[in-house]
């Protein structure tokens, strides 16, 4: 038998068992091997190993595009320095996605501009790296979308949706006051998940106030009872980062008006 018969049948093997990575860089790594001359084992791991990779790659992308996430943040970026309030080994703590494994919750509570959401993204953001499915929304979304869900008849199939993910990212709670129906949607989402997943809510009020963002004090009680019942609380308390940056841009300003004129 030939070598080409027997690298077409290789080939054809690859391709049957949808090994698309590995079929590809056969040629090249064939060629390679002829001088490198790599052990049968190393060969072998080597050709799985582009497989292996490619499949993570494409499963990463597909948990980052089922997340929903708006941006990409990275925690490598987050300005820790700027928020010195800001409880630094308890996001490292979070960040070794222990939380999730736990099926516990984070409130992330602070004022607009802290890095609230900025945290939620990139703990989000590890945690799909990490093989977990997470989904992105804001709370007024979830409750729009719970209420389209009971108008047309889908209120378990979503209910179930977001029931799914390992972690739900739930972002904006108290920017604009829910209404009942909304308040409830809320409610059953975080008791049905209740452990069985875990959720970050990023919220501006302080739980003291929860009573307003749901115009039901019964509600907020019953929501924050399932909610905190395992939760980690990050408060927030520093400067808006945007307003700092914009602080030391008229800063610097000044600073190039004043040596100018002094010239
Ligand atoms: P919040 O959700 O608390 O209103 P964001 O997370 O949206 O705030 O932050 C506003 C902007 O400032 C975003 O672009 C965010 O990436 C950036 N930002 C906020 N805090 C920091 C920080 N500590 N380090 C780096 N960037 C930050
Ligand atoms: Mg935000």
């Amino acid at each position: 038998m030939s070598h080409d018969t027997v690298y077409q049948r290789l080939r054809s093997h690859l391709a049957y068992l949808k090994l698309p990575a590995a079929a590809e860089a056969l040629a090249g790594k064939l060629d390679h091997a002829e001088k490198a001359k790599p052990s049968y084992t190393a060969f072998t791991e080597d050709l799985l190993a582009t497989e292996v990779e490619a499949t993570e790659r494409r499963r990463l992308a597909g948990r980052l595009r089922f997340s929903h996430f708006p941006v990409i943040k990275r925690l490598e970026d987050f300005d820790f320095d700027a928020q010195p309030g800001l409880d630094r080994r308890l996001v490292e703590e979070l960040a070794t996605l222990r939380f999730v494994e736990e099926k516990a919750n984070v409130l992330m509570v602070g004022p607009p501009g802290v890095g609230k959401t900025m945290l939620a993204l990139a703990l989000g953001y590890r945690a799909i790296e990490a093989g977990y499915r997470v989904y992105y929304t804001t709370a007024a979304d979830l409750a729009a979308r719970c209420h389209k869900a009971a108008i047309e008849g889908r209120w378990a199939t979503t209910m179930r949706f977001f029931a799914g993910p390992q972690l739900l990212i739930c972002d904006e709670l108290g920017y604009l006051p829910l209404q009942a129906e909304a308040a409830s949607a809320i409610f059953q989402v975080v008791s049905r998940r209740s452990e069985q997943g875990s959720v970050i809510v990023t919220t501006n009020r302080s739980i003291a106030s929860w009573g307003e963002i749901f115009d039901d004090q019964m509600m907020a009680a019953a929501i924050l009872d399932r909610f905190l019942f395992k939760a980690t609380l990050l408060a927030i308390t520093g400067d808006s980062y945007r307003m700092r940056a914009h602080r030391e841009r008229l800063q610097q300003l000044r600073e190039g008006v004043a040596a100018t004129l002094e010239r």
